[in-house]
């Protein structure tokens, strides 16, 4: 199998006829191969959820750049590098603002040996109930905070973008009206006069355990005096 890489930089290998995709691969050590010329590579090959012997397949919750970190360890030519790539955390490729053709990620890791992934449970999300898959967008309720994708909420992206306050069909059920916002900024500046309130109480009451000899205390403190209702 052709693939790639050097000094631990992940490279990406030739593809061969049969597979289009270029094979990744984490380098590991690079000898001089004193037989061919060129150089040895020991590598660990990444594979892809499609490939041949890996469990389940493809899922629709895999992304399109979506590599299993392996324990398979090879060998391979430095004649079949075709260049380097960025295999990121989920994360790190979520917060990319370009992803460019050399970029990929890896949540989860094969071993051939065990036949095991690992972790075996990441978070699901949606009605759907499914892991996140960075290619697709979700949003979140502004009722339960859970994300969930446009059409799984019969909607659509145009849609949801449009909406300042959006509620899953299930909150809606529960809270079919939306907060009043006027409310909202009612009961946020009692919530903070009451604070007010017993701050000033406990103040004076300290003041008063003082014998009354500490001057006064200014009320223009910070969160006083700005109630404005
Ligand atoms: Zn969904
Ligand atoms: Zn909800």
């Amino acid at each position: 199998m052709p693939h790639i890489d050097i000094l631990g930089d992940r490279l990406r290998g030739k593809p061969d006829a049969l597979n289009q995709k270029p094979f990744i691969a984490k380098i590991y050590r690079i000898e001089p191969d004193e037989e061919h010329g060129g150089y040895q590579c020991v590598v660990k090959w990444f594979y892809r959820p499609e490939d041949p012997g890996i469990p389940g397949g493809r899922k629709a919750f895999h992304g399109e750049r979506e590599l299993y970190k392996s324990d398979h360890r090879d060998v391979i030519h430095s004649d079949t590098i075709l260049g380097r790539c960025c295999v990121h955390t989920l994360d790190e490729y979520n917060n990319l603002e370009l992803v460019r053709p050399q970029d990929y990620f890896s949540r989860f890791s094969w071993s051939v040996q065990s036949r095991k992934f690992s972790p075996d449970q990441v978070t699901i999300y949606c009605s759907c109930r499914q892991p996140e898959n960075p290619d697709r967008r979700m949003w979140q309720c502004d009722g339960c905070s859970e994300w969930f994708h446009a059409e799984c909420v019969g909607s659509t992206p145009a849609a949801l973008d449009a909406l300042s306050y959006w509620r899953c069909p299930a909150c809606m059920q529960t809270q079919p009206l939306a907060p009043d916002p006027l409310l909202e900024v009612l009961q946020s500046h009692l919530a903070g006069y009451q604070q007010q309130q017993q701050q000033q109480q406990q103040q004076q009451q300290q003041q008063q355990q003082l014998g009354g000899w500490m001057p006064a205390m200014s009320s223009n403190g910070s969160g006083s005096g700005i109630f404005g209702l």
